[in-house]
Formats: structure tokens, C-alpha cells, sequence
């Protein structure tokens, strides 16, 4: 994240354009552990966490929770503009000489003799020497036809926005590290809809494609424990959601990313499985996939986020 965070910066200034907007960010939990690494981790980035109890928290935002929880905010925190973020990047590349293919899916992937790879898809075929694989979502049957398998959950994130009951209240940028169900909550503040704060549950349900996202019904159960929560934690917002949206988080069964090349083709390298936390270290993560592509040292490394540790240990 930290070398991340000084390449999003470099991007503006060679861009011109703002893709960061500095938002302090507010963590609450009840398990100390949980905000003691917070604040290791924030002050290793630079900065001190303000540390808040709970009845600071609430008089602050006049958010409402309970009063064994603990409160930090990070003052470094900020919000990616992603819609920019990806046209930034995209400009940057044309310029640098890339050329940019929209719809063209991929529907074949076969390995050639001289270890070229062929894709092929409705609009034809191209072969390549080197290729880096990054399919979001799609990564499971498209990697598999390339004998790589990994142990992917594709979920479905609902996406709430929740009105705000009066005008200048202050909103967060916010993660609530408490258990809810099987996952925890966050927030983003008034940058989408006017007058709406984001609220989301960081998990969904799995969906066995996700071409299928849009055709089944949101789940009911979900909504009515996020409706409970705003209720019981943000007596600014209206508890009913206005908006709802849907997205896909791409799982590993670690939450922890794959970044790798495929044992036995090394001039194929995949990264996928970002777990719904992905976007904000891709500048870092695409400088070393470019690194692996070229044969070059990485400047991070990646052993932790091997396709090997997925597979079962020998007990031999
Ligand atoms: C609502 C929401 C909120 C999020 N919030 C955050 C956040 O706060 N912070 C954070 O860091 N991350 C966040 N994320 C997660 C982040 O967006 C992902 O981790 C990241 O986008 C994953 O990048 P990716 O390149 O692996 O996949 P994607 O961004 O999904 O890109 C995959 C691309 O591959 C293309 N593709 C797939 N299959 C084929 C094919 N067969 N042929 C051709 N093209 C193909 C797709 O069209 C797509 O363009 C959020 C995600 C969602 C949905």
C-alpha cells in the first residue's frame, strides 16, 4: 500500500488530474488486537492514529455505537475516484504507446508449440509470447483451461446507499472491524450519490457465474441486517436503503491475493482472487506483474501470494 499510495500520487501530477481526495478514516472494533495492528499499521505508513473511545466516536459523528468499542482514525486514509483512476491509466498507457481493446472476450486459451499462447474469442484470434492474465471475476474457468486451478469464490456484494436525514451531518469514511454475520461492514462518504452515504457488508453470497449477478434476486435476510444496522449504529441515516447496487468480489480462501506464473509456461502470469480489496494496490501489483513478464526481479515479494499454497500438503 505504501508504494502504492506514492504511485497513485506520481499518476496525478504526470496526469494532471486529482484521483486521491484525503478522507480521514474511522475504524471501530471491540477487539483490541484488531486496533492495536491498525495503528501499527498506520503509523508505519507516516502518520499517528487518533484513538477514540467510543462516546468520542458517537459525539463526533453522532454515530451510536456501543460503549465497549473502541475508535481510530486514520488521518492519511483517502478515497480513489475509480472511474478516473481507470480512464487515468488507460490515457497514460495510449500515450506511452499501448494500445487499448475493448470487447473482445477471451473464450479460448491454448498453450502453442514454442510456448506461444493463443486467445481466441467471437472476434478472431491472436498469439502472443508473453501474456499477463488479470480476468476479476472470470479468472476460475478461463485460468483453468490452462491447467491452472484455483480455489476461487465469486460473491456477490450488495451495495447500499443510505440518505442522509440532515444535510450538514458529518459522514466517515468508516470500517467497522465487529463480526456481523460472516464479514464486517464500511463506509464511504457523501462522493457518489448527493445526500447518500455508502454502507456496504464487505461479503455476499457465492454465485456459481458471474455472467448470473444480475439474475438473482437480492437477498432479503441481507437487507434486513443491514437495515438493522444502520438503525442501531447511524441514527443520521434514513434505514432504509435508496439505492442498491451489485458488485463481485473475487475470494480466495485466505482473502489474500495470487500473484504467479504458471508452472510450467513462465512467459504466462495471472493475478486474480483481490478479495474485494484490490483496487488500491494496483499500481504497486501491475509494476511487478510487468517486472514478471519481462523476467525482471520484482521489487516486492510475492511468495505470499503463490498459487501454491492453495494446494493440499503432502503428509508424507
Ligand atoms: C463495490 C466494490 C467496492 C470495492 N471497494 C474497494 C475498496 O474500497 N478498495 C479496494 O482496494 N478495492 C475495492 N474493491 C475491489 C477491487 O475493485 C477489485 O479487487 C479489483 O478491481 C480487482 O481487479 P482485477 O483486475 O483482478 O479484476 P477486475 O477489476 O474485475 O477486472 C477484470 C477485467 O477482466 C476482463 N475480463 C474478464 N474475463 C475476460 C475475458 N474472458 N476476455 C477478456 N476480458 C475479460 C473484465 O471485463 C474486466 O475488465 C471493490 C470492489 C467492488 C465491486
Amino acid at each position: 500500500m505504501a508504494d502504492s499510495f506514492g504511485m497513485w500520487k506520481k499518476m496525478e501530477r504526470e496526469a494532471g488530474v486529482t484521483l486521491l481526495r484525503p478522507h480521514p478514516m474511522l475504524a471501530v472494533g471491540e477487539d483490541q488486537s484488531i486496533m492495536t495492528k491498525l495503528a501499527t499499521s498506520v503509523r508505519k505508513g507516516g502518520s499517528e492514529p487518533i484513538l477514540l473511545s467510543a462516546g468520542d466516536v458517537n459525539r463526533k459523528y453522532g454515530t451510536n455505537f456501543p460503549a465497549h468499542c473502541h475508535g481510530l482514525i486514520d488521518p492519511s486514509a483517502g478515497v480513489l475516484m475509480a472511474d478516473k483512476c481507470v480512464q487515468t491509466l488507460q490515457r497514460l498507457f495510449r500515450e506511452a504507446g499501448g494500445r487499448v481493446v475493448d470487447e473482445w472476450p477471451v473464450q479460448e486459451v491454448e498453450m502453442k508449440p514454442h510456448g506461444e499462447v493463443e486467445l481466441r474469442g467471437p472476434k478472431g484470434s491472436v498469439r502472443t509470447a508473453r501474456i499477463v492474465m488479470c480476468p476479476g471475476p472470470w479468472a476460475g474457468p478461463l485460468l483453468a483451461k490452462i491447467g491452472v486451478h484455483l480455489p476461487l469464490q465469486v460473491r456477490r456484494i450488495s451495495v447500499f446507499y443510505w440518505r442522509i436525514k440532515e444535510e450538514d451531518t458529518p459522514t466517515i469514511s468508516f470500517v467497522d472491524t465487529r463480526e456481523f454475520d460472516d464479514g464486517h461492514n464500511y463506509g464511504v462518504p457523501l462522493l457518489e450519490y448527493p445526500g447518500m452515504m455508502k454502507l456496504v457488508h464487505h461479503t455476499g453470497p457465492v454465485i456459481e457465474s458471474p455472467d448470473e449477478r444480475d439474475k438473482i434476486a437480492a437477498s432479503t435476510q441481507h437487507r434486513e441486517s443491514m437495515k438493522q444496522y444502520v438503525k442501531d449504529n447511524f441514527p443520521t441515516l434514513d434505514p432504509e436503503p435508496v439505492v442498491e447496487e451489485t458488485c463481485l468480489y473475487t475470494c480466495t480462501p485466505d482473502l489474500e491475493f495470487v500473484v504467479d506464473r504458471h508452472p510450467r509456461h513462465p512467459n504466462v502470469i495471472f493475478a486474480c482472487g483481490f478479495s474485494g480489496t484490490g483496487f488500491k494496490i494496483a499500481p504497486a501489483i501491475g509494476e511487478d506483474l510487468c517486472n514478471l513478464a519481462l523476467g525482471r526481479p520484482t521489487v516486492r515479494d510475492l511468495s505470499v501470494f503463490s498459487a501454491d499454497r492453495f494446494k493440499a500438503k503432502s503428509k508424507m
